[in-house]
């Protein structure tokens, strides 16, 4: 298959490692599990992504999730650019972050929240909170499940941690990582276990609301309750907190997030990606009681020079009022065909794989012959990388990109038209094809 041309972005990404450890910002943005040289970016569109070189992609990575409008929307860049000539931080108070706040509560069950600027420091912030609250020290996360590079959650993390295999990271201090307690997601077995052995010194769970750092992995049911519905319940029973991380699934899976679908929220929430309309905002949120522990209400201290941001704040604001129900029916109806469209493709050529999703976020998993569900990460983890990367590739010479990982969501946007789709369906048997 002929490849696209690449010189612009090969020189860029040659300079770039020089000055940048591997020439990227961020791990999973260097193409270190599918080979080859990373795309570099000269603009973006509605739907699609340019390359230096200036070959025109459709675009299913949406800046890891927060694209949901698609790129560059004039109402967003209105936004911005009326926020940013009103000056662009001022470490004070300001009407648009009382507004942000008030659009994430109307839309979630939390009753307050603070604005931070990435999820990273959305769950930090949430877990200090729930020590803080139960004057307890460990946590309950679970393997695949990322929550940001936070020191205490980077173990048996998924995302660009899995995909790049670390287990954990050095300069993580076992200290640190002592009071964190691996279980496997949708194993309630294993969290009972964990409970049973330490239920008094547990502080909280944190789960990502419908797991998409190891694939989609959404909470299976189990005797009519749902595994999160669960999580809650276990650790209640124990006087501990739950976490629900919607990062990636908040405002994306539906207007209200992975909560607005199946109902289930911890005590404490963490939201990002969407909620920034492209810019660095995020939040932690949840019951009024918790949230008055804060500083400087309460005792637990967390702050941040740029939090709440003017021009973040805009664009995450704009972005949510126009995220209507109309939105989010196009990029669900979208999400299904392309699921079904992938599904075809793969099978024509012999494919083996499993297809899994929560409301519109979904992943297809390039697993072995014989597996017919993902249901955590000792499943997701036996992927076929090599089939992955040739599938990768496949799009990408076509004019698709996709995340650079088997272990990432694919993200549609409002922008993702009946063109934009069909150039996603016309590379599919030719991806599929060189993945056999
Ligand atoms: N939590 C989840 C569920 C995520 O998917 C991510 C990022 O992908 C994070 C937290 C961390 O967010 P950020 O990259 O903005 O720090």
């Amino acid at each position: 298959m002929p490849s696209l041309p690449t010189e612009q972005s090969a020189a860029l990404f040659e300079r770039a490692a020089k000055v940048i450890p591997g020439g990227v910002s961020s791990p999973v943005r260097a193409f270190r599990a599918v080979g080859g040289t990373p795309v570099f970016i000269r603009s973006a569109a509605g739907a699609y992504v340019t390359d230096v070189d200036g070959n025109e992609y459709v675009d299913l990575v949406g800046s890891w999730g927060p694209m949901l409008l698609g790129h560059a929307h004039p109402e967003v860049l209105d936004a911005v650019a009326r926020a940013a000539r009103q000056g662009t931080s001022f470490g004070a108070p300001t009407g648009a972050e009382v507004e942000l706040a008030e659009e994430i509560i109307a839309r979630t069950p939390v009753e307050q929240v603070r604005l931070v600027n990435s999820g990273t420091e959305a769950t930090m912030s949430a877990l200090r909170l729930a020590r803080g609250a139960t004057g307890r020290d460990k946590v309950i996360k679970f393997e695949g499940c990322y929550h940001g590079h936070v020191d205490s959650l980077l173990v048996a993390a998924g995302s660009g941690a899995a995909t790049l295999g670390h287990p954990s990271s050095p300069g993580v201090t076992e200290a640190t990582t002592a009071d964190t307690i691996v279980c496997a997601y949708n194993d309630r077995a294993s969290v009972e276990r964990a409970f049973a052995e330490h239920g008094d010194e547990i502080a909280c769970v944190i789960a990502e609301a419908a797991a998409g750092n190891m694939g989609v992995v959404p909470p299976m049911e189990a005797d009519g309750e749902n595994f999160t519905a669960f999580l809650a319940r276990t650790a209640h029973a124990h006087g501990a907190l739950l976490i629900t991380d919607e990062v990636m699934t908040g405002f994306r899976v539906s207007r209200s997030g992975q909560w607005g679908l199946d109902g289930q929220h911890g005590d404490l929430m963490t939201f990002g990606k969407v909620m920034g309309g492209g810019f660095p905002a995020a939040a932690f949120g949840g019951r009024a009681d918790l949230m008055q522990q804060l500083s400087p209400v309460g005792p637990v201290y967390q702050a941040g020079t740029l939090s709440g941001n003017p021009v973040a704040t805009a664009a995450g604001l704009t972005t949510l009022r126009l995220a209507t129900d109309e939105v989010y029916a196009q990029i669900d109806r979208n999400a299904a065909l392309l699921r079904a469209e992938v599904g075809k493709a793969l099978d024509a050529f012999q494919v083996p794989h499993v297809i899994q999703h929560s409301g519109n976020l979904f992943s297809v998993f390039f697993t072995p012959q014989g597996v017919t569900a993902v249901p955590d990460w000792s499943v997701a983890a036996t992927q076929r990388q090599d089939v992955f990367a040739a599938f990768f590739h496949g799009l990408l010479d076509n004019g698709v990109y996709l995340g650079p990982s088997c272990f990432e969501a694919w993200f549609l946007s409002a922008a993702h038209d009946d063109a934009a789709m069909d150039r996603i369906l016309e590379a599919l048997p030719k991806a599929a094809a060189a993945a056999r």
